[in-house]
């Protein structure tokens, strides 16, 4: 047996965390077993760990939508014992018990080589958060001329989507060459975005309108917020500049007008990790593996945490009071 964290629900709704001995059995189906050394926490597996509606159908539940490690065994060609996997997704840690334990089975087509030169802790201070914030600049990259001036925004900057947001359009600057704004609600962050590559740090209310139209302030924006937030970005896009929506940390609705799609021509980009392909899951990786800078993933913006304490980094998580991203060691070899 190995340790998993199994989260269940008590009789009056409350969480119930259970770190115990595990048989693999008791696991999801899958035709490879993989020994997890890292997981992260990221905005899902907070709402998993803490009962929000929308993430876990049935508990009790392994939480944990990414995950890192080796392959134990396999019976699929696609890998073999000993290779070095990355998996993010695909409902894991959702419907298929998920990376909070030493060892798990997943379906051989969810697994990814894990990218040269990263590891696995790497990979998890990246997981779904620098994922979809990687798969955010791609679009953006693609949707946008290959100079840009004005500066590309960045909401809910100092989380996790938001900080690597932040770095890859930096990287990026020779495209990008407007620079990054980086909207944070947390003012006490800015010195930090600043050196993450942020060149102009803004409020949440410098950004706030309720106009349908503003002066055209950014090429685009990386939105991982939602709500009046999004509804303020594509208010301010340049004409013809496009906006790249992945999260609802604010809200989940969008009250906006069609007047920055019908005048100023700003294209909407939806962006979803969970089922991404093959294809754009390779182009994000390649990305994050060649353009992040080394401090990036050692720094003061990665936080780990051991299994038995991820709980307790749910609520803090869900307020917005982290900073950049946590990576929770699982104790799998
Ligand atoms: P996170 O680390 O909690 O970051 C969210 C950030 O949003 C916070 O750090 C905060 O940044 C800002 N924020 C929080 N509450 C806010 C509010 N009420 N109004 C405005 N801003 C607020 O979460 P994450 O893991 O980066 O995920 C961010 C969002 O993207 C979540 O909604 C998540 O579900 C979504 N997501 C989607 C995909 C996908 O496949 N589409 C993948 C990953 C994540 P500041 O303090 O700097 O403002």
């Amino acid at each position: 047996s190995f340790a998993a964290l199994w989260v269940d629900s008590s009789e009056d709704n409350k969480p119930v965390y259970n770190l115990r001995p595990t048989a693999i059995d008791e696991l999801g189906e899958g035709d490879v077993t993989v020994d997890i050394e890292y997981s992260s926490l990221n905005y899902k597996d907070a709402m998993a760990l803490t009962l929000r509606p929308g993430v876990v159908r049935k508990y009790p539940m392994v939480p944990g939508i990414d995950l890192a490690g080796t392959v134990r065994s396999s019976d699929s060609d696609a890998f073999q014992a000993g290779d070095r996997v990355v998996l993010t997704g695909w409902g894991v840690g959702e419907q298929h018990t998920g990376g909070y334990a030493a060892r798990g089975r997943f379906r051989s087509e969810w697994l990814l080589p894990l990218p040269e030169g990263l590891s696995a802790r790497d990979a998890m201070a990246i997981g779904t958060g620098g994922l979809t914030a990687a798969m955010c600049v791609n679009a953006l990259s693609k949707a946008l001329p290959d100079k840009v001036e004005r500066p590309v925004a960045v909401s809910g900057a100092s989380g996790g989507v938001g900080s690597f947001a932040v770095a890859l359009l930096h990287a990026k600057a020779a495209q990008f060459a407007g620079g990054v704004a980086a909207v944070t609600g947390r003012a006490s962050n800015a010195d930090w975005l600043r050196s993450l590559g942020a060149t102009e740090v803004l409020s949440r209310e410098d950004v706030h309108t309720t106009a349908p139209l503003q002066k055209e302030q950014f090429c685009g924006a990386v939105d991982a917020v939602g709500g009046g937030m999004l509804a303020s970005l594509l208010a301010r896009t340049q004409y013809g500049g496009s906006v790249a929506a992945c999260g609802l940390a604010e809200s989940p609705s969008l009250a906006t007008s069609v007047f920055p799609f019908i005048l100023r021509g700003v294209s909407l980009l939806g962006i979803d990790s969970v089922r991404a392909s093959r294809q754009q899951r390779l182009d994000a990786w390649s990305l994050l593996a060649t353009s992040l800078p080394a401090d990036m993933l050692a720094g003061p913006s990665i936080t780990e945490v051991p299994l038995r304490d991820v709980s307790g980094h749910a609520e803090p998580l869900i307020e917005g009071r982290v900073r950049g991203r946590v990576v929770v060691a699982t104790g799998g070899q």
